[in-house]
């Protein structure tokens, strides 16, 4: 038998608990040759007196397994501790945010069966940065830092991907417009690599129309690339497009260490009532598979997902209406689908 991989396993905060333990029930049942080392980060530990949520045994971990399965944090709006994911984030240099978005039409009912795009999200810089500044009691700023380094490694990551995924067509959204020097330079460097895969389509859309674009024919896109607060956005509006943005998960890569999670959050106004969908942590978690050199079972497992939404075994979110299960009966539909 294989060795287990270790990896680092964060459960999260509000429907993070329930729906990781469903996703690790899928993992544990297939196969998976994973080794999951438990970690407390977010809310619990912040209010236990560690002021940054996040403990140091948690970095420890993190930085050995150099892959961690997170379910998704609170962070309080406004005022109180910075975003755990975004510390996470850019500690760990994990530039490219990568969220597939795809129909799974006509089970899921959406108006757009051919919909299959890659949100290629800048993940370190602009206005997730964090450089916010009291100018005075009335005047707050924040600084959007765009950087040709950090536009030129995530463009490039998106060709690349589009290389390797057999993609036909790269689309860059941003602002160049207004922001003729922070979003102009994503553009230029846009342009520039663009111009090295001649093999690959490309084209450049201001982000609003883009923004409406995705929403009205989202099968018109393939992969797209874009800054962090844009790739934030429509990564949720993609999601909700193709069904439910508890459908979609994501990968964060960095040079040595990548993170899979869901691309929604912590859901505290159903937490606890067990009907959270838990497929977009097991969509991270599929990534994840591939990534650790698994791509078997992580086809197994997501063959037995797509035969469970076809045979109509659906989550509230899904089923929009329809009979719905919980998120374990769901997790054991699953499980019996293998
Ligand atoms: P949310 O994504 O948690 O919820 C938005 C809506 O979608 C809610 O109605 C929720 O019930 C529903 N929903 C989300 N996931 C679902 C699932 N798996 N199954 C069924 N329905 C689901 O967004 P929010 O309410 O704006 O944020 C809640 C908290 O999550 C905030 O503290 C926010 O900062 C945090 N957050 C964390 C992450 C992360 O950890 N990566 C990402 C986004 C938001």
């Amino acid at each position: 038998m294989a060795e287990k991989r270790p990896i680092t396993v964060a459960t999260g905060d509000g429907i993070g608990p329930e729906i990781m333990e469903a996703v690790l029930h899928i993992l544990e049942q297939a196969g998976a040759e994973i080794d999951p080392e438990f970690i407390d980060v977010g809310e619990k530990v912040y209010l236990s007196g560690n002021s940054t949520g996040i403990p140091d045994e948690a970095w420890e971990s993190l930085r050995r397994t150099k892959v961690l399965l997170k379910a998704p944090i609170t962070t309080p709006q406004g005022g109180g501790y910075k975003s755990l994911n975004v510390t996470i984030r850019t500690a760990m240099g994990l530039y490219a945010n990568v969220r597939p978005c795809v129909s799974y039409h006509p089970v899921i009912e959406n108006r757009h069966p051919d919909m299959d795009l890659v949100i290629v999200r800048e993940n370190e810089e602009d206005l997730y940065a964090g450089i916010e500044h009291q100018q005075t009691p009335e005047v707050v700023q924040s600084l959007k830092l765009i950087s040709r380094p950090g536009s030129e490694r995530i463009i490039r990551y998106a060709f690349e991907y589009a290389r390797k995924n057999n993609r036909k067509k790269v689309t860059c959204l941003v602002k160049d417009n207004i922001m003729k020097l922070s979003d102009g330079l994503f553009h230029t460097v846009f342009k520039e690599i663009a111009a090295e895969y001649p093999e690959i389509e490309s084209n450049h859309l201001i982000v609003d129309i883009g923004m409406a674009r995705i929403a009205d024919t989202p099968e018109q896109f393939d992969v797209l690339v874009m800054p962090n607060l844009y790739g934030d956005i429509a990564s949720d509006i993609a999601a909700q497009i193709a069904g439910s943005v508890g459908l979609a998960g994501s990968a964060n890569i960095g040079e040595q260490i990548a993170m899979f999670e869901a691309i929604h959050g912590s859901a505290p106004d159903i937490a606890g009532k067990k009907i959270a969908n838990p497929s977009g942590l097991l969509h991270g978690a599929i990534m994840m598979l591939v990534h650790i050199g698994q791509p078997e079972i992580a086809e197994e497992i997501h063959n037995a997902w797509l035969r469970t939404i076809e045979d109509g075994v659906l989550t509230g979110d899904m089923a929009k209406g329809k009979e719905s299960v919980g998120t374990f009966e769901f997790a054991r539909a699953v499980v019996e689908r293998l």
